[in-house]
């Protein structure tokens, strides 16, 4: 794996990290963490919070993974529909990982209002958009399941989503206000900001080697240093591919690609999401869009940028909006999304003390910030357990031919894919 960064918009955009160095040092705290992204910063920031001592170690820079790439959409829930939730965990469990995952964006938004987090937050709710019938059927689904569990959420009807979304290619979209975007770079780096107010010892450039007990204790050994601690947090989500144990094995890594215009002019921005809500669709291979606060469109879809050509978006942002006919592309960029078999996320205890997150299958903002936090009151008493299943997973068999599964798919329907039309 190579940990060259990624030519983002957001890398080119987010104020800066702090200064940090490599670990080169013996230090013996209470939590040693590994992994800089939103779940291993979360948990930083809040054990050192409640006074524990704790050091984390990331192996390229804050936010290097899928923290510092993503869409940026900052939403409630999960992924997968809540009675699904339900049906896999059981009413119980499902409704009590719903309800902590359903005020996510507020702990979210809260958190960057409390520590002045500079990441473009925008708290305009967010907008699933309906494509053909069969989006239709799963929005109007979505939404009453997901009012029957209290959430404000509105499905919209054809032309006010399309006067929302600013295009004719869509039928209904499912408005959630709870919601909103952010600059995610801008945010983990925000967090580590944070961490270190509150005390965490932060190191980059210090890829983990390694992992071994010591008596009751582990021994986290970096190149040049090492971390001795009772409890460690494995918090490396699909980057987790080298060094320590290998948790991305239990994942099916899927590959997520965006471009970002030069920011658009004033006719283009009363056309295009007029409202700025962050967006994605309900077609088989997804593609979402939200505006910076530059005013520059961010379009992504499924797929590693070998198979995500800046053609076929070119063609699809015309599509929906015909304003857009001559797309300027300024950033593109891709990140790997950690998807588990069972689309949740899982906390798993590996052995006594060596505990591992991951798997957010595409919807990390709010529950990598929660799960971070919620490890923080587990370890230090404040709450008996995780809202995510406590799991043991295994390697998942055929992992490479199921990434070429999701790879080649999104391919295909790129090519093939043509003007949607309305049914
Ligand atoms: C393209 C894309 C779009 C997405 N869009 C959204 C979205 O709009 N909304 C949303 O909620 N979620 C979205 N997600 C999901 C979300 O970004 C992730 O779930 C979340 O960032 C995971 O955070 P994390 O801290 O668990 O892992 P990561 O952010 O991936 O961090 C893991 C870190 O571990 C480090 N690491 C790995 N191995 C080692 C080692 N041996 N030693 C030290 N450090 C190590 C890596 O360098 C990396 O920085 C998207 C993901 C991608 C990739």
């Amino acid at each position: 794996m190579s940990l060259q960064p990624c030519d983002s918009l957001w890398r080119a955009s987010a104020p800066a990290a702090p200064t940090l160095t490599a670990l080169e040092q013996d230090l013996e705290v209470d939590v040693a963490i590994v992994g800089g992204g939103f779940t291993g910063l979360s948990a930083a920031l809040h054990l050192a919070k409640f006074g524990v001592s704790v050091a984390l170690v990331e192996a390229a820079e804050v936010g290097f993974g899928g923290s510092g790439r993503n869409v940026g959409l900052a939403n409630a829930g999960l992924w997968l529909e809540p009675n699904d939730l339900d049906r896999q965990l059981g009413p119980e469990a499902g409704r009590a990982l719903y309800d902590a995952l359903a005020v996510a964006p507020d702990y979210v938004f809260g958190l960057i209002e409390e520590y002045n987090i500079e990441c473009e937050a925008t708290r305009n709710g967010t907008l699933h958009c309906g494509v053909g019938k069969a989006g239709l059927t799963q929005l109007k689904r979505r939404c009453e399941q997901m009012q029957q569990r209290g959430a404000p959420v509105e499905l919209l009807n054809t032309a006010d989503a399309q006067a929302r979304i600013g295009s004719d290619k869509f039928n209904s979209a499912l408005f959630d206000p709870r919601a909103g975007t952010i600059q995610p770079l801008g945010y983990a780096r925000g967090l580590a900001h944070a961490a270190v107010k509150e005390g965490a010892q932060l190191f980059d450039q210090s890829p983990v080697e390694n992992i071994t007990p010591d008596g009751e204790s582990w021994v986290v050994k970096t190149a040049k240093g090492s971390l001795k601690a009772e409890r460690v947090i494995l918090a490396t989500n699909a980057y987790g591919e080298y060094g320590v144990k290998n948790e991305a094995r239990k994942f099916v890594p899927i590959f997520y690609s965006q471009l970002a215009t030069k920011p658009l002019t004033e006719e283009q921005l009363k056309v295009v999401l007029p409202n700025k809500e962050g967006c994605w669709d309900t077609c088989t291979v997804m593609s979402s869009f939200r505006m910076d606060q530059q005013g520059r469109l961010v379009f992504g879809g499924m797929g590693g940028e070998k198979h995500y050509h800046a053609s076929w978006a070119s063609q699809r942002v015309k599509e929906l909006w015909p304003v857009l006919s001559k797309v300027e592309w300024e950033f593109s960029w891709t990140g790997k999304i950690a998807y588990s078999e069972d689309h949740l996320p899982h906390c798993q205890q590996l052995q006594r003390g060596l505990f591992s997150v991951a798997g957010y299958s595409g919807r990390g903002i709010g529950p990598g910030t929660i799960m971070g936090k919620e490890l923080a009151e587990w370890f230090t008493g404040r709450r008996d357990s995780l809202s995510a299943p406590m799991t043991t997973l295994r390697d998942i068999p055929l992992r490479e031919v199921k990434r070429m599964f999701y790879e080649v798919g999104a391919h295909t329907y790129h090519v093939g894919q043509r003007t949607h039309v309305l049914d």
